[in-house]
């Protein structure tokens, strides 16, 4: 690529960063780093009504998440709209100067009259270019419409959808700046990739309508069109558009559930774009990889199962300090003791990553190991807690009292000897201890477990276990 490429993502600050936004911000950004470009964050705030402070600390904490950097963006200044209105007001200008603007003094019920009764005939409601020629003088309150081609067409080169045709004739002179001062969005949008000077705009497919109003703005300005990929909707499961209804689509939901930001970005890159049949991506072999051709023109769908898989996946690759610190925060959440020893955390996610899709259920799986279990699982119980099972923990406790070393190996050894004597399976007591320490009849191995919590908390639990037996507790 001759110049350097500069792409952006352009969140209006209305909501949340949803999946969709996240996976449009991080395609440019793939883009960008891949052909070492610049990624620009731009804040689309003219909508003063909708737009929030809130939103946009959001926004910049979810990009911030998902590893989202950006060379050019706020805090910096100039990079909200809303502290661009004189860069767009000098575009307007000159536009109307150089008469490829125009005023336009049409009354709003007036125009409102002929959208009702053009949709009451089941049209698209185009202005008339009643002012057109009308030369309305400066002090008279106005709009500026942009003077489009009567007739032709505009043709988008679309990176992922090919040639896209729009006729002229289905266009009409829109409004870039209102009677109050205020422009409009497509305008606004076009005067920033302009002054920007954006090569490639990535964004989802719902602006592909926008396009050529846009590219005609472009070259009213005579400025070059950039490069246009508009990426299509992800679905729901139903297919229809992804929204509240199919679940989370805040990009913050996912994090609060506990995913790991690795695991979101190998999903959302994997949703429309793909590398052979690769599932698996780090970063850095997304930058290596990433490219428009590769995106498809279908929407792609949803699938939490498979975000799941990954969340897995990614929990599995980690090291343990990393899970460690981590997992702090979710246990703070969930009301457990945060564990002075690191090292110790450490090693206790090692025992649970296996099963943890997610950092809440790796608090769930293993909440015994930061407070004693509030009770025994009813089905485990009626199953292991048996007869048998007083004199078992009994003879336990009396044996793991003494046993050197408290280690996993040579508690398994303990525990098969025990068996053999008792001539019972090596599970039943297994079971039986997993039970007492771990109030449940599933955990990560329990001689493991049994290690982690040290002889004393498992002689405490196993000692609770047999008062509870006995009926002493
Ligand atoms: N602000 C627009 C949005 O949030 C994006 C506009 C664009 O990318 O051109 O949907």
């Amino acid at each position: 690529m001759a110049e350097p490429v500069r792409v952006r993502f352009a969140p209006s600050p209305t909501g949340h960063l949803h999946v969709g936004g996240a996976r449009t911000a991080l395609f440019n950004w793939l883009f960008a780093r891949r052909h070492r470009g610049v990624f620009i964050l731009r804040v689309e705030d003219t909508d003063r009504s909708r737009s929030t402070e809130e939103f946009i600390a959001s926004i910049v904490e979810a990009l911030r998440w998902l590893g989202l950097d950006w060379d050019e963006g706020p805090p910096a200044a100039g990079y909200r709209q809303t502290e661009r209105l004189e860069i767009y007001r000098a575009h307007a200008e000159r536009l109307l100067a150089e008469g490829r603007a125009y005023r336009c003094v049409c009354p709003p019920e007036e125009l409102e009259a002929q959208r009702k009764a053009a949709q009451a005939r089941g049209e698209t409601f185009r202005y008339s270019g009643k002012c057109r020629e009308a030369h309305v003088p400066a002090d008279v309150p106005h709009a500026l419409r942009l003077k489009l081609p009567l007739s032709g067409q505009t043709v988008v080169q679309d990176l992922i959808h090919g040639t896209v045709v729009f006729e002229h004739g289905q266009l009409d002179d829109w409004i870039i700046v209102r009677t109050d001062g205020s422009p409009t969005y497509n305008f606004c949008v076009v005067v920033d990739d302009v002054t920007m000077k954006i090569t490639h705009v990535i964004r989802g497919n719902d602006h592909l309508s926008n396009t050529p109003k846009q590219i005609l703005c472009y070259q009213a300005l005579g400025y070059p069109v950039p490069a246009f990929a508009h990426i299509p909707m992800i679905l729901g499961a139903d297919r229809s558009r992804l929204s509240k209804r199919h679940g989370a689509t805040s990009v913050l939901a996912f994090k609060e559930e506990g995913f790991l930001p690795e695991a979101m970005v190998n999903y959302l890159a994997r949703l429309g774009w793909s590398h052979g049949d690769q599932e698996i991506f780090s970063r850095e072999e997304l930058v290596q990889h990433f490219d428009l051709a590769h995106i498809g023109s279908a929407g792609a769908v949803f699938d939490r199962v498979k975000l799941e898989w990954l969340g897995n996946h990614w929990m599995k690759q980690m090291p343990a300090e990393r899970l460690a610190n981590d997992l702090v925060p979710f246990l703070q959440r969930a009301g457990l003791a945060v564990p002075a020893d690191r090292q110790w955390l450490g090693r206790v996610t090692e025992t649970l990553k296996e099963r943890a899709r997610t950092f809440v259920e790796m608090v769930e799986l293993g909440a015994f190991y930061f407070a004693d279990p509030a009770g025994y699982d009813r089905e485990a119980g009626v199953k292991f807690f048996t007869p048998e099972a007083v004199p078992r923990l009994a003879l336990l406790l009396k044996r793991l009292a003494a046993h050197e070393p408290f280690e996993p190996e040579a508690l398994e050894t303990l525990y098969r000897g025990l068996a053999a004597e008792l001539g019972v399976k090596l599970v039943d007591l297994a079971q039986l201890t997993r039970i007492a320490l771990t109030g449940r009849d599933a955990s990560p191995p329990i001689f493991q477990v049994a290690a982690l919590l040290g002889r004393e908390k498992t002689l405490a639990r196993l000692r609770k276990c047999l008062a509870v037996l006995e009926g002493k507790a």
